[in-house]
This record gives structure tokens, sequence and C-alpha cells, in this order.
């Protein structure tokens, strides 16, 4: 037997792992920097270690209690009923919920391109039809209210990122309530947050208190260090809040990961440390690397390095992993997350060497 037709998908490929790539060169992972997927250099926060620990021998329960208190701490943290927190394995995960609450088979999604690619694989495999929209590179990549309102036509949802992975831009609050108010009643714009604390800008949420056409995405991969527990969330208007039960499991986060987001929002020292450092790092990378690059709200810096899938694969033989922005299709372009201090120096040096010869061997 065979699957449904899924000819049409795109396949997310993330950039590969630390020991992955370790074992493949015959290095020490302990000899790598990894740079290619954002993640938070600084690690987890110790508080959110010890409460993975300590619930540890509780994972033959349900996660009811956890599930039901960081519900409410973030209700509380956003001053939005329980209801409309809509927990999920990532982000990911609530993109998911999202597509399953709003899409009918046959719908149209926008999506800009580049983008974030799981948006649009979420959508088709919801049995949505993706249409795109060109950011460009003499706008800096912004998904400005003209560009995207412009594009929009009858779409159930249209995604936005701020700021926006791979190229850094952001929206500011103002242009968010302008396309919302230019696209029709039907359609929903979804606000993804993964990388908002990195960025001078309000978090969309606060549009939720003025209309019902607007849900934001909210992720603790990147800003709390725990990609691999997979937490993240939705914030969705009051007026179908409810469509969560009726589309999900009640178990949408699991108890580790419930505890460790609870401990890691309480954990002001480590946020403010993150938030230190990649203001920090994004100065440092746009300063010292030997490439053309676009400002950037996020915990990583879009370069113009020529060929992309060159640089990156010499990098990572000299062990700096960098992500290829070619699958984004920007062929010219690489995204270098923000490092630790102790370790960006020389990688942005190495990467500076590496930039060198590719531009003299072609
Ligand atoms: C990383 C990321 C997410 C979600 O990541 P999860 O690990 O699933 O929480 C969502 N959107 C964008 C733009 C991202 O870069």
């Amino acid at each position: 037997m065979e699957p449904r037709d899924l000819s049409a998908h795109s396949v997310y490929r993330p950039g590969r792992g630390i020991e992955e790539t370790a074992r493949e060169l015959g290095l020490d992972p302990d000899d790598l920097v990894k740079l290619s997927s954002n993640e938070n250099p600084l690690g987890p926060s110790p508080a959110a270690v010890d409460a993975v620990r300590a619930a540890a021998d509780q994972m033959h329960v349900y996660p009811t209690t956890s599930h039901t208190d960081l519900t409410a701490a973030l209700a509380e943290e956003w001053d939005v009923s329980d209801a409309q927190i809509w927990l999920a394995n990532g982000g990911d995960g609530a993109l998911d919920y999202l597509a399953r609450a709003m899409i009918e088979p046959g719908d149209r999604v926008l999506v800009p391109e580049p983008d974030f690619t799981y948006h649009a694989m979420s959508a088709r495999y919801h049995h949505a039809t993706v249409d795109s929209v060109p950011l460009v590179a003499e706008e800096e990549f912004r998904q400005t209210p003209d560009r995207i309102a412009g594009a929009v036509d009858d779409h159930r949802i249209v995604y936005l990122t701020r700021p926006h992975n791979p190229t850094g831009s952001t929206i500011d609050l103002e242009s968010l309530r302008a396309i919302a108010d230019r696209t029709g009643p039907e359609t929903l714009v979804v606000v993804d947050e993964a990388y908002q604390r990195f960025a001078d800008v309000t978090s969309a949420v606060e549009l939720l208190s003025e209309r019902d056409d607007v849900a934001v995405l909210r992720s603790f991969s990147k800003t709390y260090g725990m990609a691999g527990i997979r937490l993240g969330y939705a914030v969705v208007p009051e007026a179908w809040a409810d469509a969560y039960a009726a589309i999900n499991t009640p178990f949408a986060a699991s108890e580790l990961a419930c505890r460790a987001g609870l401990a890691a929002i309480e954990d002001d020292e480590h946020l403010d440390r993150t938030l230190d450092l990649v203001e920090w790092a994004r100065s440092y990378i746009r300063e010292h690397l030997d490439a053309p690059t676009l400002p950037s709200g996020g915990n990583f810096v879009l370069a113009e390095v020529g060929d992309a899938t060159s640089v990156t694969e010499r990098a990572r033989e000299r062990g700096v992993l960098i992500r290829d922005c070619t699958s984004f299709g920007l062929e010219e372009y690489a995204r270098i997350s923000v490092g630790r201090r102790e370790q960006l120096p020389d990688a942005i040096e190495t990467l500076n060497d590496v930039l060198a010869t590719v531009e003299t061997t072609p």
C-alpha cells in the first residue's frame, strides 16, 4: 500500500545535529561550533534542568496538573484567559493546531517567500493550497503592509514572522494592525513570535484585546533554550479559544516539558543573560564578518556570502556549522546563529578565512 499523495509536500531539513556532524568528520563534538539552528548557546535555564530532574520519577502520570498550571501561568503573563493559551509540542505543534482549527480542504493560505518552512508544510498537510508573496532584498526582506495585504485574497491564513526567519527583519505593531485591517474577516493572521523577545518590538498578543483575527505563536525553543524538550503555544482570541478542546488531545505537552516551562518563565536571570548575549553577538557578527549582513531582530544574522553551499560546506569541514539558506530560496545567503562570547570570535575568524578562499577559488 501507499500513503496519500504527498508529492506536493516540501520536506523540512533542519540543520544537522552536532553529534552527527562530528561523527561524520571524525571530530570531537566539543570541537564543533554550532551556529546553524538558532538555539540558545547558553543552554537551558538551570532551574528548568532541576525541574526536569525532579519530575523524572513522575513520568508515569498524565500531565494534568503541570499542563493546567503552565497554561494558567502563561495566561497570567499575557493577561488573557486560560482557554486562550493553546499549549503544544513545540511552536510547530501549535501551528498544526491552528491549521486544524481553521482550514477546510481546499482553503488557501499565504506565506512569504522566503519563510520558515513549517508554515507551508503544516498548512499543506491540513489540505490547504499554499500561495506565496516574495520578500525582496531591496526592502531588506520586510513584510510590509503593501506587500502582504496586496497579495491577500480570500486566504484563510496569512503567516507572518517577527522577527522573520531567516532574514531577521521585523514588523512593528502598527504595520501588523494595518495588514489585519486590510484582510477579510475570515482571514486569520498568524504572527509567529518565536524570536520576539530578541527584538525591540511589543508582542502582537496586545492585538488580541481588540480583534479576533490574529493569533500569536510562541516557542520555548529559542528564548529559553529548550528546543530539545519541544514546548510552544499559541495565544488565540477569546472568541474561538474553545476550538482547542475539539481538535486536540488534552495532553499536548509532556509532564517534563510543562515542569521545565514553569521553571523557565520564572528564571529572569537566565533570560537577561540570554538577551544580553544575543545583542552582543548580533553586533559582533555584523561588525566582524567579511560579508554584507542584514539588520536582525533575531538570535541570528543573515549574511550575503556568495556561494552559500560552498561556504557552508567548507566552514563545516573546519568545525563551524552555519545554515546554508539555499533551501529557503536564498542561494547567496547563509544564516549565522549567535554563539557564546568565548567561541564566536574564533568562529567568525574561521568564516572569514573560508570566505576569502571561496571567493578566490570558484
Ligand atoms: C524555531 C521556530 C519555530 C518553532 O520552533 P519549535 O521548536 O517547534 O518551538 C517557529 N517559527 C519559527 C520562525 C522558528 O524559527
